[in-house]
């Protein structure tokens, strides 16, 4: 495909993106503007999405990067949400946090080496570093997000966002860093599992996330 690029100015975008970059660029401790700052491409329709992603997306995708040397975030113009997604129109601090979580997603990708398993830790953790957490029902139990390991399920943010949360806040942001640049040496769950006990010391399992839950209310 050969494709026609304009530049496009919105004070929202650019301020959530400036954020991003400074809250990232300071959790990660990397310089990735020292490497290829993003750039940001607003997308008007599925088809976009579809000719950019090469198969055809699932609804509920309005957002997505291209990590590596490329370095730029996909993101559905939030005045055709409606129409174009499974979402409603974002309100500003929603959109924010959506390219916020995008350019999170980047950081992630140099951290892990483009690992992008397990989904619930990438996404998880870009959920509750954008500030998305705020916008989602609060979590009574965990149930779900362990087994979104390479297959998203209706857990993955939610779930993954909150178990995050509970372990930046309880063990700091090393162990969690420390897991992410890790999570290449590992190809499956089960794998996965092992070593997280070893950098956390205790077992991945939903009873011990509940237990951090209910401590934490
Ligand atoms: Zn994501």
């Amino acid at each position: 495909m050969i494709y026609k690029i304009k530049e496009y100015k919105n004070k929202l975008i650019e301020k959530a993106y400036r954020e991003g970059m400074k809250e990232f660029n300071k959790f990660f401790g990397i310089n990735l503007e020292y490497n290829k700052e993003p750039d940001i491409c607003i997308l008007n329709s599925r088809k976009e999405i579809d000719l950019l992603k090469r198969y055809k997306s699932e609804r509920w995708v309005n957002a997505f990067v291209i990590g590596g040397k490329g370095n730029i975030v996909y993101i559905l113009d939030n005045n055709r949400m409606e129409k174009e997604s499974s979402h409603k129109k974002h309100s500003d601090n929603e959109y924010s946090a959506l390219i916020k979580h995008e350019i999170c997603h980047l950081f992630e990708h140099v951290v892990s080496k483009n690992c992008y398993k397990p989904l619930w830790l990438g996404d998880g953790l870009a959920v509750y570093l954008s500030g998305q957490l705020k916008f989602y029902n609060k979590i009574n139990t965990f149930s779900n997000f362990i087994e979104s390991y390479d297959k998203y399920n209706k857990s993955t943010y939610t779930e993954g966002g909150n178990a995050c949360m509970l372990l930046i806040e309880n063990f700091g942001k090393k162990k969690i860093l420390r897991l992410i640049s890790r999570s290449s040496e590992v190809n499956n769950k089960n794998d996965f599992a092992k070593l997280f006990k070893k950098i956390y010391g205790f077992d991945l399992s939903y009873k011990n996330f509940n237990n951090l839950l209910n401590k934490n209310i």
